[in-house]
């Protein structure tokens, strides 16, 4: 299992660069309503979940504004999924009730058992529901299972240890982080 990022600054510093790549795009393709010029606008975030010497960094959410006609254009992100205040890594490590990686969550980061619930109830039906996973589920031969998301997820992706692959399945599961959830 790969609970231990959750204590590395340097992971959490590692997703915000990934974010500032993404913005980077975001501002290179301009207003998607009328091509005007993007303008900085961050909004601040109240951020649960990160180590505190990155909390800073974690409260703001990257974000432009049009020059032109003021429309907010908001990049995917790594860090943050739709308006969950908890960092999106931790929703990645959801694991089943009772077990050590579960218990080490909950007692270790604080999460509500209730929280945990509901992110576990999201794995297991909502989240199979989203427009996302039904477009890309069929890349997965087999698909992952369903009572085991989001571990059978994390295993598809390749890397030489749990940063790589936890990085690789937040850039995955971004497209996500531009929807209400
Ligand atoms: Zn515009």
């Amino acid at each position: 299992m790969c609970h231990a990022l959750l204590q590395d600054p340097a992971f959490f510093r590692f997703l915000s660069h990934i974010d500032a790549e993404l913005a980077e795009e975001a501002r290179l393709g301009r207003c998607l309503r009328c091509n005007g010029p993007l303008h900085v606008a961050d909004f601040p975030r109240k951020p649960r979940g990160c180590p505190a010497t990155v909390r800073e960094e974690y409260s703001w959410r990257l974000s432009f504004t049009c020059g032109r006609c003021d429309t907010r254009t908001t990049p995917v992100s790594v860090r943050f999924l739709g308006r969950r205040v908890y960092v999106a890594v931790m929703l990645m490590l959801v694991s089943p009730a009772g077990g050590h990686a579960a218990l080490s969550v909950r007692d270790g980061l604080k999460v509500p058992a209730r929280t945990l619930l509901r992110w576990r109830a999201w794995w297991r039906r909502d989240f199979q529901q989203t427009r996302f996973w039904q477009s890309v589920v069929s890349r997965f031969m087999p698909p992952p299972t369903g009572d085991l998301l989001p571990q059978s997820l994390l295993e598809r992706f390749q890397g030489p240890g749990c940063l790589e692959r936890m990085a690789q399945l937040l850039r995955f599961v971004c497209p996500m982080s531009a929807y209400p959830m």
